[in-house]
C-alpha cells in the first residue's frame, strides 16, 4: 500500500530511518543554559518571553516550547495565528502572544485558544472590541521602529484601547530598531525610543489606565541596555545560542551556545578528472584529479545558493572540506579528495561541531551576506526534526 499511515509508519520504524536525508538535532542542555544564562543578567522581577516565532527559529516550535515549558517558561511570542494554534494544540501551556496582525475574522479562534493578539494600531482595537467575548491583548507601542504599534505621541487613541471593554489588555510593549549597534547615533536613538516608551506609559497610568506587564528588549536589548527593568525580555536569536552576526559588539558577553545541528548525507561518490567541471552552470573545474560527494540537501532545505564557490565548509568524519559547484535544489556537492573513508550515506555537517572542527551559523550567515536570524528561519520543511 502506498501512502496513508502505514508508509509514516514503516519511514519512522528505526532512529537512523527518521532522520532521513536531511536533519537537524536539537542539543536541550544548551537551550537551557541559553536560558539561564538570559535569566542571569535580566533584573529578578524580569521573565523570559520565547520567542519561537518561523518554528523557532527552524528549530521546531513544538519540541522547543515543550522543552522551554519544562524550564519554567510560561510566556511564548509567535507571528501568527497558525503558528499559535500549532503550540496550543501540542498542549504548550501559558501565554502566547501573536505579535503580529490577525485577520478580524479570526477572531473567534483567538478567544477559543486562549491566545493573546498584539494590537497594532486604533483602528484595529476597534475591531476586535466588536462581536462575542473579550479577548486577550497586549498593546503596541510605535516609539521610532515604524513598523506595527500605536504612535506613542497619540495618547488620546492609547487611552480609548484600553477603555474598549472587549480587550483585556495583559501588556503594553514596543520594539527597538537599532539595539544592536554600538554606534553613538544608535545608542541616543535607542535611549530615546526607551525613554518616548517610558514617558508616555507614565502618561497613561497617571491618568488611571492599567497598562500591564511592560516589555522592550529583545536580545540585542538584553545584550545591549540589560539594565531595563520590565515585565518581560522578548528573546529570540540569543535563546538559541547565536548572534545575528559574528562580528557583532555587544555591552554584555552571554556564553551563548548554539542549540542546532544541521545534517545530512552523502547520496554517491564519484571520482573526476582534471579539467572536469561538476554541475549546473559547468562554473566549477577540477584543477586536479578529484573525489567528489553528492550531498543530500540543497536550498530549498535552506543552504543559500548564493554560498555557491564561496569556500563554504562542511565537517565530514570530523575533517573540514569544501562546498563545490552551484548549490542545487535539493543537492550539493563535496570535495572529498582528502577524506579517504568517505563513502555513501556517511554524515555531513553543515552547521554544527565535531572534535575541534565547527563551522557556525555565524560564518555561514555572514558568507553569505545575511543574518544568522534568516538562514535558521529558513531551513526547509523537508529537513526533519529529529527530537
Ligand atoms: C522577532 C522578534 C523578537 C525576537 O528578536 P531576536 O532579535 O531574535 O531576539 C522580539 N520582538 C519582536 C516584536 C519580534 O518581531
Amino acid at each position: 500500500m502506498i501512502g496513508g499511515i502505514s508508509v509514516e509508519r514503516k519511514l519512522q520504524r528505526k532512529k537512523e530511518d527518521k532522520k532521513g536525508r536531511a536533519w537537524i538535532e536539537l542539543d536541550y542542555k544548551n537551550l537551557e543554559h541559553n536560558l539561564k544564562e538570559i535569566e542571569r543578567v535580566i533584573p529578578q522581577e524580569t521573565k523570559v518571553m520565547a520567542v519561537v516565532k518561523a518554528n523557532a527559529y527552524g528549530h521546531g516550535a513544538v519540541p522547543i516550547s515543550k522543552a522551554l515549558n519544562q524550564y519554567g517558561i510560561e510566556h511564548f511570542a509567535v507571528a501568527t495565528l497558525r503558528e499559535a494554534l500549532e503550540l496550543r494544540r501540542k498542549k504548550i501551556k501559558g501565554e502566547i502572544l501573536i505579535l503580529g496582525y490577525t485577520p478580524v475574522g479570526d477572531r473567534e479562534l483567538i478567544i477559543q485558544y486562549d491566545l493573546t493578539q498584539t494590537i497594532v494600531d486604533y483602528e484595529y482595537a476597534k475591531a476586535l472590541n466588536q462581536g462575542e467575548g473579550c479577548i486577550k491583548v497586549h498593546v503596541k507601542i510605535d516609539t521610532g521602529m515604524h513598523r506595527l504599534g500605536e504612535a506613542c505621541e497619540q495618547v488620546e487613541l492609547l487611552k480609548k484601547i484600553y477603555a474598549c471593554p472587549k480587550l483585556l489588555v495583559r501588556g503594553t510593549y514596543t520594539h527597538l530598531c537599532v539595539a544592536d549597534s554600538r554606534k553613538k547615533a544608535d545608542i541616543e536613538f535607542t535611549n530615546n525610543q526607551i525613554e518616548r516608551f517610558r514617558q508616555v506609559i507614565d502618561t497613561l497610568q497617571k491618568k488611571g489606565v492599567d497598562t500591564g506587564e511592560l516589555h522592550i528588549q529583545s536580545s540585542y536589548g538584553i545584550l545591549n541596555y540589560p539594565e531595563l527593568s520590565c515585565g518581560y525580555v522578548r528573546a529570540g536569536i540569543a535563546l538559541y545560542g547565536a548572534l545575528s552576526s559574528k562580528k557583532d559588539k555587544t555591552k554584555i558577553k552571554l556564553d551563548l551556545k548554539p542549540v542546532l545541528t544541521l545534517k545530512s548525507r552523502i547520496e554517491m561518490v564519484r571520482e573526476i578528472k582534471k579539467g572536469e567541471t561538476l554541475g549546473y552552470g559547468r562554473n566549477f573545474t577540477a584543477t586536479q584529479d578529484m573525489k567528489v560527494g553528492a550531498v543530500s540537501i540543497g536550498y530549498c532545505d535552506g543552504i543559500p545558493r548564493n554560498l555557491s564557490l564561496e569556500n563554504q565548509e562542511v565537517i565530514i568524519h570530523g575533517k573540514k572540506t569544501n562546498i563545490v559547484g552551484n548549490i542545487c535544489m535539493d543537492q550539493l556537492s563535496v570535495d572529498l579528495t582528502a577524506i579517504e573513508e568517505a563513502k555513501q550515506g556517511d554524515e555531513v555537517i553543515l552547521i554544527g561541531e565535531y572534535g575541534k572542527e565547527k563551522v557556525s551559523v555565524e560564518e555561514m550567515a555572514e558568507r553569505s551576506k545575511t543574518i544568522s536570524n534568516e538562514i535558521l528561519s529558513r531551513i526547509g520543511e523537508r529537513v526533519i526534526r529529529v527530537s
